[in-house]
């Protein structure tokens, strides 16, 4: 499904074939969840021309999750782009998801790292979430805690407590999770922010509990430039269950509405919400417009 026998990621300088690339098996990264990655997409603008989408701050986030964890990495964003629209370019793709990750050395013990590899695998991605409005279990699971872990940071490791939420919604017959923070706010989907319509304004946690998403940073600008109220703030499991609306977003997932959260179904149409209006307003953000 991610790739076939002629698949290019890059690895290390080199652009090499998926299906013959290797990492090592004492690699840090694969024992500890010692790694950071990050979830980019391009988009075919109105002019034909392919763009690495909000490309600076994904990649200055990939430098700074790396920072936080002390894992070395000296690539320039210049550089970062510059690779992945050559790899969307060797692989005949345009709209494409892009995955690049830092992994460490071989090394069994937890100290930081000395060196890290980078590799950037890029593949055809429908929206994440699918296009359906989505029906959105409270997760018994919450987010990491900020004094345990550099939660802004993206890491690997972290993302096991996304696969506990993600797979207990599924199991309970949901679409998706909806996590609380430490102290029972609202935090965040397993890979995805909120936001919240209550009274025509839109509502989203505050990015102390959260990985603040860049989708999240570009939904707030939109708001700002349509006269679109939105405020963060702490937001109570009972405030979502008297909202109006809601609706995750994130790279992969875009923008997608949430028909309910538990049994409480939001009451106005998503035709009729602010959050479909986002939607079409982020799309046409996403190729230019
Ligand atoms: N929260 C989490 C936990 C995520 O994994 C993601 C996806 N990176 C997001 C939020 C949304 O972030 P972004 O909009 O930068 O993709």
């Amino acid at each position: 499904m991610y790739y076939n026998n002629d698949t290019i990621i890059f690895l290390d300088g080199k652009y090499v074939k998926a299906a013959e690339a290797n990492a090592d098996m004492y690699s840090q990264s694969l024992h500890y969840g010692y790694a950071v990655f990050e979830g980019i997409r391009t988009y075919t603008q109105q002019d034909g021309t392919i763009k690495v989408f909000k490309g600076e701050e994904h990649y200055k986030r990939l430098q700074q999750s790396c920072e936080a964890v002390y894992i070395p990495f000296n690539y320039t964003v210049e550089e970062l782009i510059d690779i992945t629209l050559k790899v969307i370019e060797l692989n005949k793709l345009t709209d494409a998801y892009v995955r690049p990750l830092v992994f460490c050395p071989p090394n069994m013990s937890l100290q930081k790292a000395s060196s890290s590899s980078l590799m950037i695998a890029v593949w055809s991605w429908g929206a994440y979430l699918g296009e359906k409005l989505l029906r959105v279990k409270t997760s018994s699971f919450t987010r990491p805690n900020p004094s345990g872990f550099k939660i802004h940071a993206k890491v690997s490791g972290h993302y096991v407590n996304s696969i506990l939420a993600c797979q207990e919604a599924k199991s309970a017959g949901f679409d998706e999770a909806l996590l609380l923070d430490g102290n029972g706010f609202i935090a965040e989907g397993p890979g995805s922010n909120i936001f919240l319509q209550k009274d025509g304004k839109l509502y989203t946690p505050t990015d102390a509990n959260i990985l603040p998403g860049i989708t999240r940073a570009t939904i707030i600008e939109i708001c700002k430039q349509n006269g679109i109220v939105c405020e963060e703030k702490n937001i109570t499991p009972q405030e979502i269950q008297q909202a109006d609306s809601a609706f995750l977003c994130g790279t992969a997932a875009e923008v997608i509405g949430m028909e309910s959260i538990d049994d409480y179904v939001f009451p106005i149409n998503w035709s009729e919400s602010i959050g479909k209006k986002i939607q079409s307003l982020y799309k046409n953000c996403t190729i230019g417009i």
